[in-house]
């Protein structure tokens, strides 16, 4: 492409909402422009870049043997309904209704849709196994969407759905997708982290995150430094509420006091808005199950959540406000799989060891918006220990911190959908089974933001080769100059025709903002085109991470390039 017919609407200055680095250089090197909170449109080189990650991801999917479909994004109430989590799902689901008035939702993930597809195709267990995915925009009402892609609210996730007659079948559908995952980060550059979300669940955990490092992350995870014990920790929410960068820790020590706050004390060292309503409290879900929960809530918005981030709950456990009015009142978990639960008690508890010994159940435990990865008592233990700075559960070695980007999450869903909706196979004895399941996601925006706050400098973006928009910038200095022109061009035309993709900065701008922008947008390979290397017959040529410039003889470059 030639600059001059390309749009990129390059900013010197940081948008003033961009708090991390990807969600400022995403925006100043024109890849994407904000259309609402959580909302973008994505720009022709920033769409360049996604294209290039769900490429990978096709790729590592295919091989695998799993199909690709498409999906409809606006799903029928009924499906949800048939799950229960229209009910449970909570408002990152966003609702709504048609001409008729019939009930809708935005698919924020696809269980539902799919599980329905496979039950009115699928009916022997010679049929199987099946993966079936789609690279497909999700939309989730997020409550705080924020840093550009990374949390957005209309996102493009691919999300894989596998069906096993068995456990066995099951479990080497979710090691494959373990194995691709592995893959497709590799793929993408991305120095990352296959994590255990249930830290609790010793001896095969039934979900695995993928971790991008990065000091941005939003999630906390440990690792240990001898065996391959690595676990999310979360409680990066704390973190980010804080509005503090990195000293979450110290802070969160300075008021782990047994001595109690007021709401409002609480409410501003964290940074919040004082009439939310936050409480420990001890539930019983729809299952039997007892949990000890962190409720939080906006007394205006008329909304609670439970949350599961246990550094929030010692904080918060020092708050003082009444919630009688809650007590007794069903409470809808927020989140990807939902539940409901009923309110037993107000806990008085001090600490969180205090708070497994109100509960005094071994089942008791703090929990998530997911059951199924949430924590039990030995878990915490696991935590406690890490954040000790003591010992791995597993092993003599030693724990270690460290902060990461959720990019992708594979998952062990069971028999919960297939049970609810009616998804049997007949077995080889002819007998009806219900089908196990898994889901298996990745983020694709949030890939391209992760690989960014990986791979930057002062300068700007500096993409990783396999997921960079363009692989080649040529900058024509003087693009008056006819020779200037000519030779950039034939350049130009020889890498195209060389399946390279490569840009063209042919604008009538000085070389100090063309040289800007190039470094601004990170294409990994720049080839100066100027009239005083030309002369001595050469191009300059510079790799965007090494920063280093040699001259390379016209007729070699092309070869060096390819
Ligand atoms: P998070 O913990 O960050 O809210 P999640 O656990 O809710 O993510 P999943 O339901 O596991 O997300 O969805 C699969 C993948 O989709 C995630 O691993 C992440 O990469 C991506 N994703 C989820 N929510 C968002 C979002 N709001 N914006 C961009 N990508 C997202
Ligand atoms: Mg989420
Ligand atoms: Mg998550
Ligand atoms: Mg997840």
């Amino acid at each position: 492409m030639r600059l001059t017919e390309y749009l990129l609407p390059t900013l010197k200055e940081n948008p003033a909402d961009a708090e991390i680095v990807s969600h400022q250089l995403m925006m100043r090197a024109g890849m994407i422009r904000k259309v609402a909170a959580g909302i973008y449109t994505y720009l022709p080189l920033g769409l360049r870049s996604i294209r290039k990650v769900e490429q990978i991801v096709r790729e590592e999917m295919d091989r695998a043997g799993a199909m690709e479909l498409l999906m409809p994004m606006v799903v029928p109430a009924g499906l949800w309904e048939e799950s229960g989590r229209w009910e449970q799902y909570g408002k990152e689901l966003l609702r709504i209704r048609d001409r008729k008035d019939t009930e809708f939702c935005l698919g924020p993930t696809h269980e539902e849709v799919i599980t329905d597809v496979v039950r009115g195709t699928v009916r022997s267990y010679r049929q199987l196994p099946l993966n079936l995915y789609q690279i497909q925009g999700k939309f989730r009402d997020e409550i705080r969407p924020r840093f550009g892609l990374m949390r957005g609210r209309e996102f493009i996730m691919k999300d894989a759905y596998s069906f096993d007659l068995e456990d066995a079948g099951a479990d080497t559908a979710y090691e494959k997708m373990y194995q691709a995952y592995q893959r497709i980060f590799k793929r993408c550059g991305l120095k990352f982290r296959a994590v255990e979300a249930d830290t609790g669940n010793i001896g095969g955990s039934s979900s695995h995150e993928f971790m991008v490092l990065a000091e941005s992350g939003e999630d906390a995870i440990v690792s240990c430094d001898q065996c391959d014990y690595a676990a999310n920790v979360e409680k990066a929410q704390m973190r980010q509420e804080q509005g503090s960068s990195g000293e979450g820790q110290a802070e969160l020590q300075k008021i782990d006091t047994p001595e109690r706050k007021t709401i409002a004390e609480v409410a501003e060292f964290l940074d919040m808005d004082h009439s939310r309503l936050i409480k420990t409290l001890l539930v019983q879900t729809d299952t039997g199950e007892q949990l000890a929960v962190l409720l939080r809530g906006d007394r205006e918005l008329n909304e609670i959540k439970l949350c599961r981030y246990l550094d929030c709950l010692e904080v918060v456990m020092l708050g003082d406000i009444a919630v009688e009015e809650l007590t007794g009142a069903p409470v809808g978990f927020a989140g990807p799989v939902g539940l409901d639960c009923r309110i037993l008690a107000d806990l008085e508890v001090q600490s969180m060891a205090d708070a497994v010994v109100g509960g005094n159940e071994k089942d008791v435990h703090y929990m998530g918006a997911n059951p199924g990865r949430d924590f039990s008592v030995e878990a915490y233990a696991d935590l406690r220990q890490a954040q000790a700075g003591d010992g791995c559960p597993r092993c003599d070695g030693t724990l270690q911190m460290w902060r990461g980007i959720e990019v992708g999450h594979v998952f062990k869903l069971g028999t919960k959908y297939s049970e609810a909706l009616g998804a049997t196979v007949l077995n080889a004895e002819g007998k009806e089974a219900p089908l196990v399941m898994g889901c298996y996601g990745i983020g694709i925006g949030r890939t391209v933001a992760a690989a960014i706050e990986q791979n930057h400098d002062d300068q700007g973006v500096i993409f990783p080769m396999p997921i960079a928009p363009f692989q080649v910038i040529i900058t024509l200095l003087n693009p008056k100059d006819e020779q200037v022109m000519q030779a950039g061009s034939e350049l130009y035309q020889q890498l195209m025709d060389a399946g390279v993709e490569v840009l063209l900065d042919d604008r009538d701008e000085r070389p100090g903002s063309k040289f800007k922008d190039a470094e601004l947008i990170g294409i990994p390979i720049r080839v100066t085109v100027g009239n005083r290397a030309l002369k001595e017959g050469a191009f300059e040529v510079q790799k965007r991470l090494e920063g280093e410039r040699m001259m390379m003889p016209v007729a070699e470059t092309l070869s060096w390039l390819v």
